[in-house]
């Protein structure tokens, strides 16, 4: 007999306060789970994690949120939905701390337009609950939300539409570690983290930040995830895993498709336009001679090129911006990209994440010399031309001299040192990367672990 079949998308965003990972553990569970329980699931692509917009107030720590698609019969499909609402719910409850508001989506068929348009606009943008009820009520015949509206919908919303929205990738390999471990030290041989960025690099990126001695494919603090590695194929991750020496179990391991580390919240924007909680790029002059604060942050006030507006940015000191930042004069002009947040007594101010300086002043005009003396000059007042305050030299014809200045930078574009890289920047050892969505489903996208013990 022949059997229906119907293509699911779920989407998941648990809008957890402190607990980083567990959307895409959940996910990981969820997914060995539909594996072993519903046997005609059919994957034909890997599992998103989509980082959304970074300075919404009320987020995710990893403003994270993850969505995958499937095809299987339909008289499969009420086991599927059972078993994914079972386990989410069950997970929620081992989550301690407050704040969490779990989002759940059910898609079947296509994906609308309309989900596309929300996943840019929850990475870019405030989106308000009457945008995603609206899309809800459109498309009721499609769309479920078991657990109803939350906060975390937006997300698990707009984590389906990325799927057929994404046009450049990159991949995570993320392993998971077993409950007992979770509030010990990630244990993972330093030595081997290195010696596979040594052989990977050109296919992976962030695994060690050699300046600070550091691995960086481990995140902190208490939470399911051993350790992720980034990349642009699926294959070198899965082989670039294999090499390091973990000391410790693991429950096993998930690739994801993601949109990280591509600069995808950066949109072009005009100065006049930008608003707080957006993110974006805006192209100005430099008005004042930056500000820098104590602890070597720095302000700088950016006019539009085309108008009277204007707004302020800063480069944080930790993102090593501030080092370039701070060597910027008025009349520079400069692409600044990062989120827009409200300051108290300054209005709108960028964080940036990013420093495009385009022009340089290379002059400026100082009083001319003395012709007697070669002091240089002052104004006699307004048009009595210039007197040398050594000789007494007075001169109305002389003019202003160009002179030139020496600049500490030059023109380029610079990105935030490795270890202060969040998820959605790129790094400058991607810059130039391809970034393809089209990788084939390698067979080891995922992998659970029967028998625990250390090796891989
Ligand atoms: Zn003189």
């Amino acid at each position: 007999m022949h059997e229906t079949h119907i293509e699911v998308h779920v989407g998941l965003d648990d809008t957890d306060t402190d607990l980083e990972g567990c959307t895409t553990h959940l996910t990981f569970r969820i997914l060995s789970k539909i594996l072993s329980e519903v046997s005609k699931a059919f994957f034909s692509d890997y599992p998103l994690l989509i980082r959304l917009n970074p300075v919404i107030p009320f987020k995710t720590r990893g403003n994270a949120a993850t969505s995958f698609s499937l095809k299987i019969p339909e008289n499969d499909l009420s086991t599927l939905k059972n078993l994914v609402i079972s386990e989410f719910l069950e997970y929620l409850e081992t989550i301690k701390g407050g704040g969490v508001e779990p989002g759940i989506a059910f898609l079947y068929g296509n994906i609308p337009d309309e989900l596309s348009r929300l996943y840019r606009k929850a990475l870019t943008d405030y989106v308000h609950k009457d945008y995603v009820t609206e899309i809800i009520n459109r498309y009721k015949e499609f769309i479920e939300t078991p657990l109803g509206y939350s906060r975390g919908l937006v997300g698990a919303l707009a984590a389906i539409g990325a799927s057929n929205t994404l046009v450049e990738c990159t991949y995570e390999i993320l392993v998971y570690r077993v409950r007992d471990n979770y509030s010990r030290d990630r244990c993972v041989n330093e030595e081997s983290i290195k010696a596979m960025d040594k052989v990977f690099r050109d296919q992976t990126f962030l695994n060690y930040d050699y300046e600070n001695n550091k691995p960086l494919i481990m995140p902190s603090g208490r939470n399911p995830v051993l350790l992720g590695i980034r990349g642009e194929d699926p294959v070198a991750l899965v082989k670039a895993l294999k090499t390091l020496n973990l000391c410790e179990d693991f429950e096993g391991w998930l690739i994801y498709k993601t949109n990280q580390a591509l600069n995808a919240h950066h949109v072009e924007r005009s100065i006049e336009e930008f608003r707080p909680y957006q993110t974006g790029c805006v192209k100005g002059r430099v008005v004042e001679n930056p500000s820098i604060r104590l602890g070597g942050d720095v302000l700088l006030k950016l006019s539009s090129l085309e108008n009277e507006y204007s707004l302020w940015a800063v480069f944080f000191s930790e993102t090593g911006l501030g080092k370039i930042a701070r060597y910027l004069m008025r009349g520079d002009v400069v692409r600044v990209c990062g989120g827009g947040k409200w300051w108290e007594g300054l209005g709108l101010v960028i964080h940036g994440d990013l420093l495009e300086v385009i022009e340089l002043v290379s002059e400026t005009f100082k009083n001319p010399l003395c012709p007697i003396c070669g002091h240089r000059m002052k104004s006699a007042g307004v048009r009595k031309g210039w007197k040398c305050p050594a000789c007494g030299y007075k001169s109305l014809t002389l003019s202003k001299d160009k002179v030139k200045i020496n600049r500490k930078i030059t023109v380029g574009t610079y990105r935030p040192v490795d270890h202060a890289i969040k998820h959605l920047i790129m790094p400058q050892s991607r810059v130039g990367r391809r970034s393809p969505c089209d990788k084939e489903l390698v067979s080891e996208w995922i992998h659970v672990r029967k028998n625990r013990s250390i090796s891989l």
